[in-house]
């Protein structure tokens, strides 16, 4: 993937900031952090979103964010962290290597939980059921 930024990234073409460089994967400060501190976690090889990886690549890539997110808690003493993956456009993936987001939390950062709808009467169920039909 030639023109990809995230593979220049992991070979050295585009410079980043580099917290963890492992084997598999390679986790660098975002340029445009939610908080400061926003991590990205980048497997080493593309692939665009959660369904093209393999389970081996995606186990080292949580392994990473939960590094991740042990340190956040000692070096930025934050009180939590999200977790977030952006898969496909609609979802408003903008970079199509696939990456985890883990962006630091402090109590009173002013970011927003997302807004929960309703379900009508009955829909529950039949959102369980469609689901599980797949799986
Ligand atoms: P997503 O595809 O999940 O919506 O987000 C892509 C993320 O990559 C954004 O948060 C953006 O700030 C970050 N990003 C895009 N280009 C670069 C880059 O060249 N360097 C770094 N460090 N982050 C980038
Ligand atoms: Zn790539």
């Amino acid at each position: 993937m030639d023109e990809c930024i995230f593979c220049k990234i992991v070979r050295g073409e585009i410079p980043s900031s580099i917290v963890l460089d492992t084997d598999k994967v390679i986790a660098f400060l975002d340029i445009r952090p939610v908080n400061k501190g926003h991590v990205l976690v980048v497997p080493k090889e593309h692939f665009e979103t959660l369904l093209d990886g393999s389970e081996n690549i995606l186990r080292d890539m949580i392994v990473a964010a939960k590094k991740i997110g042990k340190s956040f808690r000692k070096a930025l003493k934050a009180d939590g962290f999200n977790l977030g993956m952006n898969n496909f456009a609609a979802a408003g993936q903008v970079v199509f290597h696939a990456h985890l987001h883990v962006i630091p939390r402090f109590e009173n950062d002013g970011l927003q939980h997302w807004p929960g709808k309703t379900y009508d009467e009955g829909e529950i169920e039949q959102y369980k059921e469609k689901i599980a039909t797949f799986l």
